[in-house]
This record gives C-alpha cells, structure tokens and sequence, in this order.
C-alpha cells in the first residue's frame, strides 16, 4: 500500500505507531510533509521513533491533541500482510539480490534497483535504506525490517545472514535492500558469501554510495582539478589508538587525498586530533554532513582542527560524513 497525501507540505499525525513507521514517515516526508507520532512504549517501536526523532525526521509527542494537525493518520502498517513462509523446498529456486539503495532519497536509488524492489516476494532492509521505495514493492510482498541503530536495537549479522538463506531456500526471490553501496561498509561480502556457501544464486546491483554522494549533496566535490587528485573512504567507527584500528592516520594525514570519514561522528575529536598531530595543516577545510539528501539534511563548515567541536555544537548526529580536504571550498557558491 502506497499513501498519497491529499495536500503538500502538511502537518500530519501518526497514531498508533506500528513496527513499520519509519516507511510511513519515509513516504511522508517524500511527499513534503511534517511529521509529528504519537509517542509509543511497544519495544519494537520505541526506538524506532527515538531514531526518526533523534535524526529530525519526526517528532514525537504524548498524547498529542489531533486538532492541531491537517491530516490524522492510524499507523497503517504498510506490509502487514505477511505470506506464510513456504517450508524448506531444497530445489534451490530461490535467489538474493543485494540492491544498493542510495543515501536514502528515492531519486537516488537505481532504476535496476527500483525493479527489483518491484518483483520481489522479501524485502530485508536496513533503516538507512530509501525506504519510500518500499511503497513499490508488490502488496504481498514481506518486508522484514533489521536496521541497525547504532547503540540501539539492531539484527545481528548472523541472523540477517540467516534470513536472507532462508528465504531464497524457500524458493523466493529475496531483494537485499540497504543504504549506498552494498559493499562500501555495508557487509554486502559477508551476504554474498552466506549464499554461496548455501548454494544459493546471489546478484548484486550496485547503490550510489553516501561517500560520493552525500559530499555533493552538500556542494562538495570529492576531487577537482588542482585541489585534490584522489579521495580515500574510511570508517571512523573505532578511533585512532583503539587496538581494534587498523587504519593508519598518519598516511592519510599526508596523503594529499580528500579524506572521507563515514561512521566517524563520536570519534571526530580523536581522528581529527590524529590528523593534526601527523602533520595535516590545521586550517585544512572540513565539513560534516548529516542526513544527506534528506528534508534534515545538515552540515557545518570549520576547519580540521575545529569540526569536531563545531559539529558537536551544532548537534549533528549520525548519520554523518564528514569530509577534509581543500575539496571542502572548490565550489563557487551560486
Ligand atoms: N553502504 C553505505 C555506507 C554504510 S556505513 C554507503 O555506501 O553509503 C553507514 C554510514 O554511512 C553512516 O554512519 C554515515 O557515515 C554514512 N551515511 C549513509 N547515509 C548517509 C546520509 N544520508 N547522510 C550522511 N551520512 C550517511
């Protein structure tokens, strides 16, 4: 079911919040609107709501009076109608496709991706996912939520592994559907070799990755003549020192690349300090991005050696990249 909104640009209400609101909101907020739901104690959707409220996607509020809003909406639980799992066939007819969706606005997921999304029987997808593709999917399609939240409620890689064998041994076509790229930290690898060693077909259909993306969304180009002849992706998720980093800041720090920080919000402080002690100038552009190509998409513009604090002041939270580099100021603004 797909929800059209009989004006742009309302003030909508969710009530009742169902395990799936955060394609509810999703689609709403692709057709313009502000969102606010009626808060929840459910524990499947709790932390739901914390994510979309936390990212500025919605608001959340107790007991909210429904006069105030254009349109009132009973959380309609897009894919409810859950087929029955098949049992176990063994004739493998089944197969996975793992789609890279995007950073997460419609427009930015593949046209090939879209179509799987379309002739899918499960949809397993992530919560940074465009999930207002969702709204294409066959009705009688299921869709099986595992976004991780970081901190928070998650799936844990095995069981999506798992899932995703399952599916296909029971003859179904299974769409993998996830943010960017599959295979720019996405686990996308760990997915296709869990269906290989099943014996299962596995196709791969690659996303627009948030680390190019999300840069130009903002008006930053992650190369440009003169400035930069390269970028390097990295993931900031565990900091320099921490015996689980293998990344070594130093080489970047006088790599002359654009560095491309994903997951690197709550270890900025640390990775910048790194970079700064190993040589990188300390009035090296940088800008941290959250939410790209979302109606909450944010960014700061500082210095290497000032974005951390900056982006903490202006309460940026993930998901966020942020990019250093002289990149950062190539484009004239219009
Ligand atoms: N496979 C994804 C990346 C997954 S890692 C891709 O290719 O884009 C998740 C990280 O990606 C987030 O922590 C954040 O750093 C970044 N990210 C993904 N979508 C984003 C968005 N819309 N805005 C800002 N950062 C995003």
């Amino acid at each position: 079911m797909s929800i059209t909104l009989p004006v742009a640009a309302a003030e909508v209400l969710i009530t009742s919040p169902g395990p799936q609101v955060s394609e509810t909101v999703h689609q709403l907020l692709g057709q313009g609107a502000r969102v606010t739901i009626e808060a929840s104690d459910d524990p499947a959707v709790a932390p739901l709501l914390a994510d979309l409220a936390g990212r500025g996607l919605a608001t959340v509020e107790t007991g909210p009076d429904p006069r105030g809003f254009a349109v009132t909406l009973r959380d309609p639980g897009l894919h409810q109608a859950a087929p029955e799992p098949a049992a176990a066939s063994g004739n493998n007819t089944g197969r996975v496709t793992l789609v890279g969706g995007g950073p997460g606005d419609l427009g930015l997921l593949t046209i090939a991706g879209l179509e799987a999304l379309r002739t899918a029987d499960v949809i397993v997808t992530d919560r940074l996912a465009p999930l207002s593709a969702l709204a294409h999917a066959r009705p009688d399609a299921e869709v099986i939520h595992v976004g991780k939240i970081p901190r928070g409620a998650f799936t844990p890689q095995e069981e999506i592994n798992r899932l995703l064998v399952e599916h296909a041994r029971a003859g179904r076509d299974v769409v993998r559907l996830k943010g960017g790229d599959s295979f720019v930290f996405g686990r996308g690898g760990e997915e296709w070799n869990a269906c290989v060693e099943a014996g299962l077909p596995v196709h791969v259909i690659p996303g627009v990755t948030s680390s190019v993306a999300v840069p130009a969304l903002a008006g930053i180009p992650v190369t440009h003549r003169g400035l930069s002849q390269g970028f390097v992706v990295v993931s900031g998720h565990v900091a320099p020192g921490d015996e689980r980093s293998d990344v070594s800041w130093a080489s970047l720090a006088t790599s002359g690349l654009t560095i491309v920080l994903l997951m690197g919000i709550a270890a900025l402080p640390e990775i910048s300090a790194a970079l700064v002690a190993a040589g990188l100038d300390p009035q090296t552009p940088a800008a941290c991005v959250a939410d790209g190509g979302m109606p909450s998409q944010r960014e700061v513009r500082a210095t290497v050696s000032t974005i951390a604090v900056e982006a903490t002041a202006a309460g940026l939270t993930p998901p966020a990249i942020t990019i250093i580099g002289r990149v950062v100021g190539a484009l004239t603004p219009q």
